[in-house]
């Protein structure tokens, strides 16, 4: 079973993959699948824009298409970036983003942020499986480990006293957004692939 992932963010295809090892399902990119226009993300929230990335493929390859959008909304900023943490400051590099938050919250005390994960599923015949996964935590004074990506050096996961960055692939994905999202995601692909819905895929 081949599905298109709607993303070329090495980061987060290296997280999915890594979770759907055991699935026997091929992902690949929808760059590999030949697609080289990137759908306009336009919408007002997380769901929204999943949504768009997720048609923009399926519709153009006539394969089941996932894609996930995501970011970081932090309290303190009125619960931004959200849908905009990828061009937060109109800034690209991570480590420069990240010098962005931490200079903008440098006279707070109010640290609370949380990752938000939306993951859409669109089948060529219009079915549709949707998740969300949340992640908790606390925007650090300074950067802290070389793991993860984007905000993860100064996103603190108190449960586990270390930032985002410091952690392993595997505690990541057991805590982050994106992990929970695409473990719901997984359990209710599976329901749905059982219940035969999608035949000969
Ligand atoms: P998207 O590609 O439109 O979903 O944008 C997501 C942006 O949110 C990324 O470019 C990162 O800046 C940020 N982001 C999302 N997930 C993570 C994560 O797991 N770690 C760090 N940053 C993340």
């Amino acid at each position: 079973m081949k599905f298109v992932l709607a993303t070329n963010n090495k980061g987060k295809l290296r997280e999915i993959r890594e979770l759907f090892a055991d699935m026997g399902i091929e992902f690949i990119t929808q760059r590999e699948a030949g697609l080289e226009t990137e759908a306009e993300e336009n919408g007002s929230t997380f769901e929204e824009n999943a949504m768009i990335k997720a048609k923009h493929a399926c519709d153009a390859l006539g394969l089941p298409a996932i894609a996930d959008d995501s970011g970081i909304c932090i309290d303190a900023l009125d619960g931004g970036p959200g849908i905009y943490s990828a061009r937060f400051g109109n800034l690209k590099v991570d480590a420069l983003k990240n010098q962005y938050v931490l200079d903008l919250m440098k006279d707070t005390d109010l640290r609370g942020a949380h990752y938000v994960c939306a993951i859409v599923c669109l089948m060529p015949n219009g079915d549709m499986i949707e998740t969300r996964g949340e992640c908790w935590g606390e925007i650090l004074r300074e950067p802290r480990g070389e793991g993860g990506f984007g905000y993860d050096p100064i996103f603190l996961v108190p449960e586990l006293g270390k930032s985002m960055a410091e952690l392993t692939m595997e505690e990541k994905n057991a805590v982050s957004h994106r992990g929970r999202a695409l473990r719901e995601f997984k359990a209710k692909l599976n329901k749905y692939l059982e219940e035969n819905k999608y035949a000969d895929r």
